[in-house]
């Protein structure tokens, strides 16, 4: 089957011919028909992980059933699925308790040393990055990183549930859980950043500021649920948002950049109490200061990691489809453009360049 290959960190990606293997045990086999191009999946391919090379890397992503194993008991072929990069073990306290986003053993969904690799290339084994490997016309996993969604949802759209809508509106959902009436600020509006808005306008938040360096982006996050909006290229984000909030600062802010100069920002725009959510993929390394009693305990603030938007995507992905399904979730206004596999590169320079907020490969 053609992937779009990753040789070594920082090369673009090249289109080949890769041997996928059968499902075996809990495994299951996918024909790809939406796959998004994320962008921590860019942040993979510049910086060193320590995934292991050739790569193939995508991680947003629908399709149909083609296969199962003979152990898999909750997909038949036909089904629509979504992927998901959170396979868990369903055994350890975390997962048992719901909490499958913090599995202790998400390893449990890779296939062991014993069998031959998943993925392979004249018979050297590919790394599938995230244990999904989307950037392929196939895809073999574990039944544990797959979730059936409702069949009148277009697979295009539903790709993007996946990760970064459930990544943003998870924040604001699962891991915020903003009340009505609370104030909130979006640093960043990709993605992940206007689900982030969505999910905060779903809660009833009184008041949603937008924050981004390109107008576009913030013309689009009105669509999403953002009340206000500010141009960061042009005002400084922590001035503006103190005088859009009367000089007192908003009760969540949320980092989807992934820069240590935003993220100070989310921090210093909180009002007293408030909780900064860091969402955004920092570079390995990065390191943030705070001044623990100013910035922390003189004003009640903290610092919240958020991963995959605290989400049980079994749970929750079909409750997002089902909404956009009765109108009242907006998937569409996510996807910028569908392009080929052969077009992901130029894709992801449209993507760095602020030029789109997601490009899908529609097989
Ligand atoms: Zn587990
Ligand atoms: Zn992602």
């Amino acid at each position: 089957m053609k992937a779009a290959v990753l040789n070594k960190i920082g090369a673009r990606f090249e289109i080949e011919d890769i041997t996928v293997d059968e499902p075996r045990g809990a495994e299951v086999l996918v024909d790809v028909k939406g796959s998004a191009l994320c962008h921590s999946d860019l942040s993979v391919s510049q910086n060193d992980y320590g995934h292991p090379m050739p790569a193939v890397l995508g991680h947003e992503v629908a399709g149909v059933v083609a296969a199962v194993g003979p152990l898999v008991g909750g997909l038949r072929p036909g089904d629509k699925v979504v992927g998901c990069l959170t396979g868990f073990c369903g055994q350890c306290e975390e997962c048992v308790s719901g909490q499958i986003w913090m599995c202790a053993r998400p390893g449990a969904a890779a296939r062991g040393d014993d069998l031959p690799p998943r993925l392979s290339r004249a018979g050297t084994p590919v790394t599938q990055v995230s244990g999904l490997a989307a950037f392929a016309e196939q895809m073999l996993v574990h039944e544990s990183n797959l979730v059936k969604v409702h069949d009148d949802v277009p697979l295009v759209q539903a790709a993007l549930l996946g990760c970064g809508v459930i990544t943003g509106a998870g924040a604001a959902i699962n891991t915020a859980k903003i009340r009505f009436g609370d104030t909130v600020a979006v640093i960043g509006c990709g993605g992940v950043g206007l689900s982030t808005i969505q999910g905060a306008a779903l809660c009833g938040a009184a008041q949603i500021i937008a924050i981004d360096t390109a107008e576009s982006k913030l013309e689009l996050s009105r669509r999403f649920g953002a009340t206000d909006t500010v141009l960061a290229s042009k005002d400084d984000a922590v001035n503006a948002v103190l005088d859009l909030t009367g000089g007192k600062g908003v009760q969540h802010s949320f980092e989807v950049v992934g820069s240590p100069g935003t993220a100070k920002q989310a921090l210093s725009m909180l009002r007293r109490g408030g909780v900064a959510y860091m969402i955004g993929m920092q570079r390995p390394g990065t390191e943030l200061v705070i001044d623990p009693f100013a910035d922390l305990v003189l004003r009640q603030r903290s610092v919240h990691g958020v991963y995959m938007g605290s989400t049980n995507f079994k749970k929750d992905i079909p409750h997002y489809a089902q909404l956009y399904v009765q109108g009242r979730f907006n998937l569409d206004d996510l996807v910028s453009q569908t392009i080929g596999l052969e077009d992901i590169n130029d894709a992801y320079d449209d993507l760095q360049a602020g030029r789109v907020i997601r490009s899908v490969i529609a097989f």
